[in-house]
């Protein structure tokens, strides 16, 4: 079966958000063996979204368009789909029945134009939408499938995971499926990490790829087979080769966060944690309370931005502020030792450093940053110089925190 995607959205097309929906969809096409060929963008306007639509019917099996099945005036796909394939739009009385209900459940009146997301055209299915009032519309005309999905995001990714893709089973003549298996990497560079592996790049069935961002490397590994069971037999020789290779750096794998698998170390040992933050201004503790269960193990985090703070709160003295400075070693052990002491936890971290564009010398340019593990009584500390943008700096610096806690 082959695709092709329109998204609509003139806040798309302006470039005001990013189409995360388009990568979502790609992905998920890719595991249930659907070639997608063509993506395509329009803003909100009827004839261009209907010409789109059409242009697509002509090429494509399956047509799936995102956005634009709100109640508002700029909300135009159920109209486009219906004129791209002049077709009349009927009411579905299942789907008034959902809109009111979803209202009446909420306690809120529902405003009349919301009736419009009833509408669908002639010989259409909805497809239930479990987050929001707008249900999905799913056609098939002239041995062609069509399929409209709500554009937020959450919505999108239920109704086209949940909904759309079994749906497309039945339909489905192709005998494979893509599956894959992502390896994710810590503390390596990604020219250190294609160094170690740069024979096992050339395969084919399985492919291998690198995907390289801020801290992080993920190492993908995809195979084509007729089901998951023979994919993942496909993958596993290639993915224990790789496990070899770079065994102490691979924290995880597919959905794993780094921050996750912190989280579950120190469940396991049954450990607690403090963080004393300056530059990354309490992303760390962000990060880690992202975590759900974190309460186990997170107990404080200070965000020690002004020296006074790092002074009264944290034991850091002035002596080592004048002799050594905010940013140095000393300091980020202090803040480690300090919140430990303060929180009472079996670890203690401290991190220090500039995060820019401002406030380098030379001797301490932008991205220096140091981080002090206190691991009950035992110090550790690392010096890093990041290269990037601020947010960027202040995110390597929380993924090195990390790092430190998970080895
Ligand atoms: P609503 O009922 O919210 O209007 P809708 O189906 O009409 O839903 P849109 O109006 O097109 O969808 O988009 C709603 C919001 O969803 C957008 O403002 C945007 O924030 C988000 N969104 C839409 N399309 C995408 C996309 N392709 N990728 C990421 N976000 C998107
Ligand atoms: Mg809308």
């Amino acid at each position: 079966m082959q695709a092709e995607a329109i998204f609509t959205g003139t806040e798309l097309l302006l470039g005001q958000i990013i189409n995360t929906n388009a990568a979502f969809l790609s992905q998920e096409l890719a595991k249930a063996g659907i070639s997608i060929f063509r993506q395509v963008v329009v803003g909100d306007n009827l004839e261009r979204i209907k010409e789109a639509i059409q242009e697509a019917g002509k090429r494509a099996d399956l047509i799936i368009v995102c956005g634009g099945l709100g109640p508002t005036e700029d909300d135009l796909t159920r109209e486009a789909l219906a004129g791209a394939l002049g077709l009349p739009l009927e009411e579905n009385p299942s789907a008034r029945e959902h809109i009111i209900r979803f209202f009446s459940l909420r306690d809120r009146p529902m405003p009349p134009q919301n009736l419009k997301q009833a509408l669908f055209p002639r010989g259409a299915i909805p497809l239930d939408n479990p987050l929001g009032t707008a249900p999905g519309i799913f056609l098939e005309h002239n041995g062609k499938l069509y399929a409209c999905l709500p554009g937020p995001p959450s919505e999108f990714r239920v109704m086209l995971t949940e909904k759309l893709l079994p749906l497309l089973q039945q339909y489905s003549t192709s005998k494979e499926i893509i599956f894959s298996r992502v390896l994710k990497i810590t503390g390596l560079g990604e020219s250190a990490v294609e160094e170690k592996i740069q024979d096992l790049l050339k395969g084919t069935n399985p492919t291998l790829a690198t995907l390289a961002s801020p801290g992080e490397i993920h190492l993908r590994i995809t195979a084509k087979a007729k089901d998951t069971e023979a994919a993942l037999d496909l993958i596993k020789p290639l993915e224990k080769e790789i496990r070899q290779r770079l065994k102490e750096h691979i924290f995880g794998s597919d959905g794993d966060t780094l921050e996750g698998v912190v989280g579950n170390l120190l469940t396991l040992k049954g450990l607690t944690l403090a963080v004393a933050e300056s530059c990354t201004g309490g992303l760390l503790a962000h990060r880690l309370t992202n975590i759900p269960g974190s309460s186990a193990y997170f107990h404080q985090g200070i965000v020690a931005y002004n020296n006074k703070v790092k002074l009264q709160l944290l034991g850091v003295t002035t002596e080592i502020l004048a002799s050594r400075g905010a940013v140095s070693e000393e300091v980020a052990l202090a803040m480690a030792r300090g919140v430990r002491g303060l929180a009472g936890t079996d670890i203690g971290i401290g991190i220090t450093g500039i995060a820019g564009p401002g406030g380098g010398t030379p001797a301490k340019p932008v991205g220096l940053v140091y981080l002090a593990i206190d691991y009950q009584g035992t110090t550790q500390v690392r010096r890093e110089l990041f290269q990037g943008l601020r947010e960027e700096i202040k995110w390597r610096a929380t993924q090195s925190a990390l790092d430190m806690l998970w080895r």
